[in-house]
């Protein structure tokens, strides 16, 4: 019998187990933090061995085949030592893929991914599609393939789950942009991060589409690097030679299936950034089929993803907006980039090797104040101090939103979109997001 063994034990880790299980396989599951106690209930539920604090190392190098979840870099010292005997190591997405032919819709990009995968969900739904939420968000798709199984899957995407994909398929792949993200885990370089993103079109063919964004020179570049099957689906804000989505004139335009226009003030979500993720989820459902009116009601209903771009509420005539998912430059520049007040700025946090010169002109234009949130705030006073912008250091959200109620003017946007990993002061970025509107609707 088949060895399989999973390393971690989260939504993917859980899922994957149970699906492997299902399949007839030995399935052990290693995990070197403790197991969350409902993933332990599911693994004891199927009868699968796991254990956790520890990785045991004779248990973990017999494995025929590994499967990694994707929060594991690949330097930790049990995966080199898998990778150095030639033990092939998958991820759970890939995994899954072997045991449906559901179709998928995979979403990628280094920012936009959430808001996207949710919006196509959304119109999926109001389609009546049976559809079901997968990869970073939603439930583990290995576990919705073993016991809830869907006809479509809307699948989000890191570059750490693409990572170790080498056969799947997507039917519908999206690459919605690239920008330097997570490069401590590339080697700090940008073209092994860019070559990740791109591995959502390989295997793909010419009954599949990928879908692009046209204007992003990276995309531009790494395509001429590849011989891509699939039918190519390029969206630019404006129109662009070869696109096939744009606005114009006012109005959101999609040339490709099936012609389809309408009012760009419609759509639900605000901001440039939302433009292009509107265009890509307005194709994919296109492409799928979806009726015009369908998608034209639900891309003007969607009502948003928490902690992006997300309103909290007026405070003395101050505008409160968390924008805590804004985890990179390029967020922040988006989130920036579609204010139209003058904004008092929150930024900090864990900083994963940003280069803060691509919003210091935007910064300049549009911030009245600053408010810098970190464990270490030397680098923000580094970059930006000479701006001349009031700036207020903090190192609690209580503080964070103390100085911002001082700071700001009626009119104003407070602005929480930090450019950085909350790891620091947070548990995650979700918890940042909370104790800044909890702290905010307290004021
Ligand atoms: P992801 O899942 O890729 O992290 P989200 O949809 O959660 O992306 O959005 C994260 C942040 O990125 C948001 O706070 C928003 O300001 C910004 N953003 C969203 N869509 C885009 C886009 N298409 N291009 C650039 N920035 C974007």
């Amino acid at each position: 019998m088949k060895r399989i063994v999973v390393l971690g034990a989260g939504e993917s880790g859980a899922g994957a187990a149970v699906l492997a299980k299902k399949e007839g396989f030995d399935v052990f599951v290693s995990d070197m933090s403790k197991i969350n106690d409902k993933y332990k209930k599911v693994l004891d539920d199927h009868g699968i061995q796991w254990e956790e604090g520890h990785h045991t190392e004779e248990l973990i190098l017999n494995a025929d085949e590994i499967i990694k979840s994707p929060g594991i870099p690949e330097k930790a010292p049990m995966i080199q030592k898998l990778m150095a005997q030639g033990t092939h190591i998958i991820s759970e997405i890939e995994f899954a893929g072997r045991y449906t032919h559901s179709k998928m819709i995979c979403i990628t990009g280094s920012n936009g991914k959430t808001t996207t995968t949710s919006l196509i969900y959304h119109i999926f739904k109001a389609a009546g599609y049976d559809a079901g939420l997968a990869g970073n968000i939603g439930r583990s798709l290995a576990l919705q393939v073993a016991e809830d199984p869907h006809e479509y899957y809307i699948i989000e995407l890191s570059s750490f789950q693409l990572d170790n994909m080498y056969d799947f398929r997507a039917n519908i792949a999206i690459l919605l942009n690239i920008t330097p993200d997570h490069l401590d885990r590339y080697d700090f370089k940008f073209e092994n991060y860019a070559a990740a993103k791109m591995r959502i079109t390989q295997n793909q063919t010419a009954e599949d589409s990928f879908i692009y964004w046209n204007d992003d020179p990276v995309i531009k570049e790494e395509l001429k690097k590849y011989d891509i099957k699939a039918v190519a689906c390029p969206f630019s804000e404006l129109k662009e030679e070869g696109s096939i989505a744009y606005i114009e004139e006012g109005q959101y335009k999609l040339e490709f299936p099936t012609p389809f226009n309408m009012e760009q003030e419609e759509l639900s979500l605000t901001g440039k950034h939302n433009i292009y993720n509107s265009l890509a989820a307005g194709l994919a459902s296109n492409i799928t089929g979806i009726k015009k009116e369908i998608i034209r009601k639900s891309l003007s209903d969607f009502p948003g993803v928490e902690h992006r771009l997300e309103k909290v509420c007026d405070v003395r005539g101050v505008h409160y907006v968390n924008d805590s998912k804004a985890t990179n430059v390029d967020a922040c520049w988006y989130a920036l980039e579609s204010m139209k007040t003058p904004v008092v700025l929150i930024l900090g946090g864990k900083d994963k090797g940003n280069d803060y010169n691509e919003i210091k002109e935007l910064v300049k234009q549009k911030c009245s104040g600053l408010v810098y949130l970190g464990a270490d705030n030397a680098k923000l006073h580094a970059n930006f101090d000479e701006l001349g912008i009031p700036v207020r250091d903090t190192h609690s959200m209580k503080e964070c939103v103390e100085a911002c109620y001082e700071m700001a003017r009626p009119g104003d946007t407070v602005l929480l979109s930090p450019c950085c990993a909350s790891f620091d002061l947070f548990k995650n970025m979700e918890d940042r997001g909370e104790q800044f509107k909890t702290l905010v609707r307290s004021l």
